[in-house]
């Protein structure tokens, strides 16, 4: 007679995880591809909708794999359902408050739910729009003040509207303004823009395009709703207003990290310091996507460092089940480290890139030399460039 051997559940509890990946943008997203494709248990916490910066961005043309240009939206679909697939636990609407060391080495994070436990966590919490802090923005927010036209361009059909800033997103959510809009005024604080080329031939040959040059704006104004933008020509100092029925920001961002302090090491604009591999300064925790230091900020680059992050993580969780490899935290850290020549690579791949971001650098207007100098102004003003918010594409 043989013994009846129940079988063992052996699904962890459901505050438990191997992975937690904190953002669901495309490098949090990749990252939940690669370890819940490598049968780890893996959650996702995001504090809005799935996608970050990506899923207001209306139409993505230079990610590989869609020569027609893909919508932010259903990218950010697609990769939702594929790390669905392998099995990731996506839990949108969930704010992480709190991060620190659980014992028996994992990692306790706080949300505002719940707590949970895991054995490595993935940083992935992206950026935010920048505020440009001029009176009436926060006022009539909602009211005709905007950060997101893919959200909100649609109720300017026939109207007038202002776009503030010179970067990527201003020229081309200005460009999808023009759907809706009459007449999109972009109103630059300097004579040239900071965005990619073929958006700016665009934009220039838009007839509802419209620039204001080496202009700040200085107030929104309206009887509870947006009615003018006041700018001030920065070489002339003079004054004008310009009616509108909505204003759209795009002056940058700022990563969402402050949930990370004293945790992690982040430098001096708040994103978070990793070594080539995407190791933090603590044991098992990666990080990856645009509130990393990286040289660029653009959806194919978090996308990679996502993989990356999730291999790390991968190969961080496999040697802490050694016991003889993982004697202690950091060793096991050490031991997830890829080879030496694994390394090398990487950070050659590093200093080209800094070496590439420095050349960049160089290469900006007095004005923008001039902001990178001025580090660690967030807003109003000429604003501290964060050596990952230079143009890139
Ligand atoms: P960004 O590249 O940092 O551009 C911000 C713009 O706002 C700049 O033109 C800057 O002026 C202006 N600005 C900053 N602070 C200001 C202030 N206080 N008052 C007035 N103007 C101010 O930001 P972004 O356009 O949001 O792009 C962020 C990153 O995402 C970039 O790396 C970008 O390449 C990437 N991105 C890529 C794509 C794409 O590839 N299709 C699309 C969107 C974004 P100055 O030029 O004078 O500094």
């Amino acid at each position: 007679m043989f013994d009846i051997v129940l079988p063992q559940d052996s699904k962890p509890p459901a505050d438990t995880f191997d992975v937690l990946i904190v953002g669901a943008g495309p490098g949090g997203m990749t990252a939940a591809i690669y370890c819940a494709r490598g049968r780890l248990s893996t959650v996702v916490l995001e504090r809005n909708t799935a996608g970050g910066q990506m899923a207001l961005t209306e139409r993505i043309e230079n990610y590989p794999g869609f020569p027609e240009g893909i919508s932010g939206f259903d990218l950010t679909e697609k990769m939702k359902k594929q790390a669905g697939q392998f099995g990731a636990d996506l839990r949108e609407i969930t704010t992480v408050a709190a991060m620190e060391p659980a014992g028996d080495r994992r990692w306790r994070i706080v949300t505002d739910e719940e707590t949970l436990t895991a054995k490595a966590v993935v940083l992935a919490p992206g950026v935010e729009a920048r505020n440009l802090g001029i009176p009436g923005e926060a006022e009539f927010l909602g009211r005709g003040v905007s950060y997101c036209a893919t959200c909100d361009g649609a109720l300017y059909r026939g109207k007038q509207v202002a776009v503030i800033g010179g970067g990527d997103s201003a020229v081309e959510e200005g460009l999808f303004l023009t759907k809706f809009a009459d007449a999109v005024y972009v109103i630059h604080r300097r004579d040239q823009l900071r965005a990619n080329k073929v958006a700016q031939e665009r934009a220039f040959a838009n007839p509802k395009m419209h620039f204001i040059w080496d202009s700040q704006p200085r107030v929104i104004r309206g009887e509870g709703k947006v009615e003018a933008v006041e700018y001030q020509n920065l070489k002339t100092g003079v004054v004008a207003s310009l009616p509108v029925d909505g204003v759209f920001i795009y002056v940058g961002q700022a990563p969402n990290t402050a949930f990370l302090q004293k945790i992690v090491d982040l430098d001096e604009w708040g994103y978070i310091k990793t070594d080539p591999l995407l190791r933090t300064n603590q044991p098992g925790v990666f990080a990856c996507g645009d509130a990393r230091t990286t040289p660029i900020k653009q959806i194919a680059w978090a996308v990679g460092e996502g993989a990356l992050a999730g291999i790390q993580a991968e190969k961080y969780i496999d040697l802490l089940g050694e016991p003889e490899a993982a004697a202690t935290e950091s060793e096991a850290t050490e031991a997830a480290a890829a080879t030496e020549s694994e390394a090398t690579e990487s950070e050659a791949t590093e200093a080209a890139a800094t070496e590439s971001e420095a050349t960049e650098s160089a290469a900006q207007s007095p004005i923008s030399s001039e902001a990178s100098g001025a580090r660690g102004t967030p807003t109003g003003g000429r604003s501290a460039a964060h050596p990952g918010s230079e143009p890139t594409a």
